[in-house]
């Protein structure tokens, strides 16, 4: 016999042992890429390929349409936390037309006058 039983298995297990390190590389740059959005200035984490893709999809999810008013005019993806930047649960996130958005901001800023961060200025999300 010059068949060599084992061979396959033995294969499969060093395939397995590749693909297992290359996840972990993966998973390792996964994080280091989620730190570097959590930390950077909030306004380049909206210029991030991660960031247009997270709001495109949440877009997708409610039609394309404001979720106040139906409005599919000028749609802004708005942060309703942004405890989980770079990894947003739908949850987090609310579709709104520049209108609705702009009286959301301002609406905070009157609910909330001492915290400055959410004092709205055009394109922020
Ligand atoms: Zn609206
Ligand atoms: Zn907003």
């Amino acid at each position: 016999m010059s068949e060599h039983p084992a061979s396959t298995e033995d294969q499969l297990a060093l395939i397995l042992q590749k693909l297992n390190r290359l996840q972990t590389s993966v998973d390792s740059l996964r994080a280091t890429r989620l730190q570097e959005l959590k930390d950077m200035p909030y306004k380049d984490y909206l210029q991030t390929p991660e960031w247009k893709a997270t709001a495109i999809r949440k877009k997708d999810s409610v039609g394309h349409s404001c979720q106040v008013c139906d409005s599919t005019e000028k749609l802004n993806t708005h942060h309703r936390t942004y405890e989980r930047r770079g990894e947003e649960e739908d949850n987090d996130l609310l579709v709104l037309c520049a209108n609705c958005h702009g009286l959301f901001h301002n609406k905070l800023k009157e609910e909330k006058p001492r915290t400055g961060r959410m004092s709205f200025r055009s394109g922020e999300e």
